[in-house]
């Protein structure tokens, strides 16, 4: 199956290219397995299975489901110069850096020059796709706070980063051609520049600038798009006094992006700011800013499904009611699936897979709450092609793609929610052991309980000891932070008889020992991108893990099996927590976190 290519501009075409695929969803994925499997047979990692046979039936008795875990030494050894061939006849020519940790470090997922042209089919497809919902979107621009992140270099040379970075530093996105749909209030330099906060003021500017212009806003995720409103909040009065001088602050200093902005802050415009100065200097609510400063906007483009549900209420509350709308689902191992009903509200948003981006399966996992046991018992559990999914059913993703990943565990957990034709269409309802998640970060259970091992130690010379903790992400102010319960007992030595004695200092310790702890993408928020507040132990009063137990037991938990939640999400146990605070600290201190942070041994780029 050859990289398929679709002309956004073509709104018939395109759709009958998504009749097509969904309709044919089947033998599309026959057709992409047998051409992964003719092309890559021969590599060590499948020889190893299938000794140089490449029949469907044969791929799936002898080649195991695996994990990052038996992918790991592949990758490290392309990080180290050893040939693509290992697991991909294609040259590898990055590693994507996933948010998703393996023992603390990013994992890494191949990708090759095809797969971009794979994922430009993909951003084409979504632009029709939207157009048949809202009209007009051609006559004007969407301001889209696009970032790049910071990348290194293996010890081979590959460039290891985020995906998303690939294709924004790529010629298939620089040389995008002229699309009237796709015109970005963002100059290319401006996304480009690779610091993050002069390149989140350029863009903001950029975009009051044009603000007439501007008929949708977005970014990627919901928890950027917030970070812009709150950056707004911060810098509206040095946005503006730009806007009157016509020149932009001294304290950018990245020519590229000075010069882009000077092309569009063409001369001073103290009307504008007057008019902005007014909007954002109300003082009893931003509620609604966004369609007031971007009157024309018809709807707020960010993923607001999965952990990202939880910025629902404020981007309701910012964007004034205006539709959110989560148009793909993708990730590093590659892009997956679109949204065919865009507008439908943010609760029933399920994505259809293109069967042409790689080849899928599922797990069978019995319903939402047993997922967790599906990672040590793959071999009883029933893999399934896409096609022959079940409505109502829950499964974890497993991808066979291009670039040299075969039958992998995504982490996803997907509920099949109804049929586009031939093609299941998929509500996303979480990730495989994520507890906590702010922004791009995903904690697992493990992740906290290491960090949080290590941060008792602390306490224990003082004669406290940690009897219980769970955990939860409060997104109600932005930037979002991790909040962790702490039930604590005084033995002896402490002579304490509640939290009130603690130790301030040695308390905002055990804060900033947690973080230190936590894998890089957590740290990489909390120290470059701001992404993350500051993290917080609330101790609570001796009992409150009993009453916890009590609720979750009236909720239908087990007495017998029960085991206190590392997370909670239920605002009603949040609040019986709440209630029994006696002490509440914050990390003082920014972890440490270097872009070149890695598990290969890499170097930064410019050694
Ligand atoms: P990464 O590995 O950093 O590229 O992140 C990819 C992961 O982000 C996916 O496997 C999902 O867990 C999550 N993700 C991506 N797109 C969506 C979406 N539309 N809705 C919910 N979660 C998503």
């Amino acid at each position: 199956m050859v990289v398929l290519s679709c002309d956004p501009n073509d709104l018939e075409g395109s759709m009958r290219l998504i009749e097509e695929l969904t309709t044919n969803a089947g033998r599309i994925q026959e057709e992409v397995l047998q051409e992964i499997l003719e092309r890559n047979s021969g590599t060590e990692y499948l020889h190893g299975f299938l000794h140089g046979r490449s029949r469907l039936d044969q791929f799936k008795e002898e080649v195991p489901v695996v994990d990052y875990d038996q992918v790991k030494p592949y990758i490290d050894r392309l990080a180290n110069g050893e040939p693509s061939q290992i697991i991909s006849t294609e040259p590898i020519l990055e590693l994507l850096t996933s948010s998703g940790t393996s023992g603390g470090q990013p994992k890494m997922m191949p990708s090759t020059a095809e797969e971009l042209d794979r994922k430009t089919f993909f951003y084409n497809i979504l632009i029709p796709v939207m157009n048949r919902y809202v009209e007009g979107l051609e006559e004007g621009k969407s301001m889209y706070l696009l970032f790049v992140k910071p990348e290194i270099s293996t010890p081979s040379g590959l460039p290891a980063r985020p995906v998303l970075t690939s294709y924004y530093k790529s010629g298939h996105f620089r040389n995008r051609p002229f699309n009237r749909y796709n015109v970005f209030t963002s100059p290319d330099e401006v996304i480009l520049c690779s610091d993050a906060k002069q390149s989140m003021f350029c863009q903001l500017l950029c975009g009051l600038v044009q603000r007439t212009d501007v008929l949708r806003v977005g970014a990627v995720f919901a928890s950027a798009f917030l970070r812009a409103v709150k950056f707004l909040e911060d810098h509206w009065r040095e946005l503006c006094a730009n806007i009157r001088s016509g020149r932009v602050s001294d304290w950018i200093p990245d020519g590229p992006c000075r010069e882009a902005v000077s092309r569009v802050l063409l001369r001073p415009d103290p009307a504008l700011a007057d008019l902005i100065e007014a909007e954002c200097g109300q003082p009893e609510s931003w509620g609604g800013i966004v369609r007031r400063l971007w009157p024309r906007t018809k709807y707020v483009d960010v993923i607001v499904t999965g952990s990202m549900a939880q910025y629902i209420p404020l981007l309701e509350f910012y964007g004034g009611g205006l539709p959110l709308v989560s148009t793909m689902y993708g990730s590093s191992e590659c892009y997956l699936g679109i949204n065919l009903r865009p507008l439908d509200r943010p609760a029933d948003v399920s994505y259809t897979l293109l069967p042409n981006m790689a080849y899928f399966e599922f797990m069978q996992v019995d319903d939402e709450r047993t997922y967790e046991c599906a990672s040590d018992c793959t071999g009883d559990l029933k893999v399934v092609d896409l096609v022959d999914v079940e409505v109502g059913r829950y499964y974890e993703l497993v991808v066979t793609t291009f670039t040299g990943l075969y039958r992998y565990r995504v982490g996803d957990i997907l509920m099949v929610t109804g049929f586009h034709n031939a093609a299941p269409q998929f509500r996303f309802v979480h990730r495989r052991n994520v507890v906590l998640s702010v922004d791009t970060d995903k904690t697992n259970e493990e992740d906290l309980l290491r960090a949080v091992t290590r941060a008792k130690l602390l306490l224990e010379p003082l004669g406290w000891l940690l009897t219980e903790y769970t955990s939860y992400a409060d997104t109600a102010s932005i930037p979002g932070h991790y909040v962790l319960f702490w039930e604590l007992k005084a033995t002896a030595a402490s002579g304490n008889e509640d939290g009130l004695a603690l130790d301030r200092a040695v308390m905002e310790d055990c804060c900033s020992a947690v973080e230190s702890c936590l894998d890089a993408v957590y740290r990489r928020c909390r120290k470059r991108d701001l992404s993350i507040g500051p993290l917080e132990i609330r101790v609570v009063r001796t009992g409150a893990f009993d009453v916890l137990m009590d609720y979750c037991v009236s909720r239908g938990s087990s007495v017998n099996q029960y085991k206190t939640p590392r997370c909670i999400k239920p605002p009603e146990a949040i609040r019986l927590l709440d209630e029994v605070v006696v002490g509440r600290f914050f990390s003082t201190k920014v972890p440490f976190w270097e872009p070149y942070e890695m598990d290969v041994k890499a170097i930064p780029p410019s050694s």
